[in-house]
């Protein structure tokens, strides 16, 4: 580890484990180059410190408007069922003022800050914040930059009337962003249509004038978004990713008995037969396309590995809606659980394929470890991934949610363990490690952004 230098980076995540996890994993690569991290955290998922002894966290209460008493907005812990835009908003309007407070406390504190990262979604929430402090602000994106170029074109997209998306136009490409089509524009179900383009709005207009946007990407993966967005937008750009494997990020040792259970089943697995099924932390599905599902991975001859999430599938518990006798039927041919270390399972040899709803850690940890994928995604950025996964990358399949069908899995799960695509995307993992090597593309950019960090004035408190 490099020499402290008496620097303090706080930052602030979004409560999932989509954004929380990326945000940790680069906190340690700040900690490694002598940053001290604080992370400023809502009270609303609050992670257990003790899992992050190198890091401070302070902790903030939901502030509902009117009520005296601070409290959490009434979502389930892992976010399903909700509507996320509604859920966005409610997190901005509630967390802005305590946010403020503490980054306020943070920084008349004793120990210098020399920077804030915030998580994009975040958006302008912690600009005027960060200016009341004097401190300069920098942008975590955890989504890739296709799909953030996509979101960037939403008044674009309203203009030509791509936006809101009609049913007859789904498979028209968008010739402004090839090679998307309608159905791939990241956009979601919501109550509050206006409300996501304002989210959408406030998210690019807080990239836009922060001090610089840190991307859980890789130049050579991306290399033309990021010239077509480094071209249109005057902001500092570091494409560190992939942020996990940067030698800092250890994998945790520590394994709970579930984890020991499934490395357990995995060894006992040929090479490259499992087909690892995971549709993240937030996604949710109705039991009949649950059921689809079960039935295609009962029906089909390899192995599989599902996470089922508690309240994943819509009005259930767990499993509760499977025929009697499924799992017994299955034996050890399939393993159901509620939740693996997914970088764990993609790294095993006896994974040969991941489908996935394409989230954007899901598709790097994914394509960083070599293992091909089928693609179902569900909303936003999910559906930009999954068209660059089969189209630009070539490294998936695609299974659209809307042909869910048992007959159709249990075809595409045959197919999908072809060489072809092992190969490609095992290209793919061979260029992640050059530009993670001494002088590749995110180790030179890790150097340019402490440099930049580093050349920030400390705060000047303004109060
Ligand atoms: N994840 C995990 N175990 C699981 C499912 C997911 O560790 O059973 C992790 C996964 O490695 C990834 C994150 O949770 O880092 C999910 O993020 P992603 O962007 O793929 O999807 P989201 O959950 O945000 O939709």
């Amino acid at each position: 580890m490099e020499e402290r230098k008496e620097k303090r980076i706080i930052m602030f995540p979004l409560p999932f484990p989509g954004h929380f996890n990326p945000l940790v994993q680069l906190a340690r690569i700040f900690h490694h180059r002598g940053f001290s991290i604080t992370i400023i955290h809502t009270s609303f998922n609050f992670p257990d410190p003790t899992h992050y002894p190198n890091f401070t966290f302070r902790t903030i209460h939901h502030h509902n408007e009117g009520e005296e008493e601070e409290e959490d907005p009434l979502f389930k812990p892992d976010g399903s069922g909700m509507d996320l835009v509604t859920f966005i908003r409610q997190l901005r309007e509630g967390y802005a003022d305590p946010f403020r407070t503490s980054l306020k406390a943070e920084v008349g504190g004793g120990e210098r800050a020399c920077c804030l990262v915030s998580d994009v979604v975040w958006g302008r929430t912690t600009e005027v914040a960060a200016e009341e402090v004097g401190i300069r602000r920098m942008v975590l994106t955890t989504s890739g930059v296709a799909s953030f170029c996509a979101f960037a074109a939403y008044p674009l997209l309203r203009d030509k009337h791509y936006l809101p998306i009609q049913d007859s136009r789904l498979d028209e490409l968008v010739t402004e962003l090839p090679p998307l089509r309608v159905k791939d524009l990241p956009v979601m179900e919501t109550n509050e249509p206006e409300e996501l383009y304002r989210v959408v709005n406030n998210m690019v207009e807080g990239a836009k004038s922060s001090s610089g946007i840190i991307w859980n990407t890789f130049e050579d993966l991306e290399r033309i978004v990021l010239m077509n967005f480094s071209t249109e937008f005057q902001v500092s750009v570091f494409p560190v990713g992939p942020f996990y494997k940067h030698s800092e990020n250890i994998l945790p040792t520590t394994k709970n008995k579930e984890d020991h259970v499934t490395t357990d089943w995995l060894n006992k697995q040929d090479p490259r037969t499992v087909v690892y099924v995971s549709f993240g932390s937030l996604a949710d599905i109705e039991e009949k396309e649950f059921l689809e599902i079960a039935w295609g991975l009962r029906n089909t001859k390899q192995p599989f590995l599902w996470v089922v999430r508690p309240g994943m599938v819509q009005g259930t518990e767990w499993l509760e809606s499977l025929p009697c006798g499924f799992l017994e039927n299955i034996g050890q041919k399939g393993k159901i659980v509620k939740w693996v270390n997914q970088l764990e399972v993609l790294a095993h040899p006896a994974v040969g394929a991941f489908w996935t709803h394409c989230g954007w850690n899901s598709t790097l940890e994914s394509i960083c470890e070599g293992v091909p994928m089928i693609c179902t995604p569900c909303f936003t950025d999910q559906r930009v991934n999954a068209r660059y996964i089969v189209d630009v990358w070539q490294v998936g399949m695609m299974l659209e949610r809307s042909k869910l069908d048992r007959k159709d899995i249990e075809k595409l799960l045959r197919k999908e363990m072809g060489e072809e695509m092992r190969e490609s995307c095992l290209k793919w993992k061979d260029r992640a490690n050059v530009c993670l090597s001494k002088d590749g593309s995110s180790s030179k950019y890790l150097e340019k952004l402490v440099s930049h960090v580093m050349s920030f004035d400390s705060y000047a408190f303004a109060s």
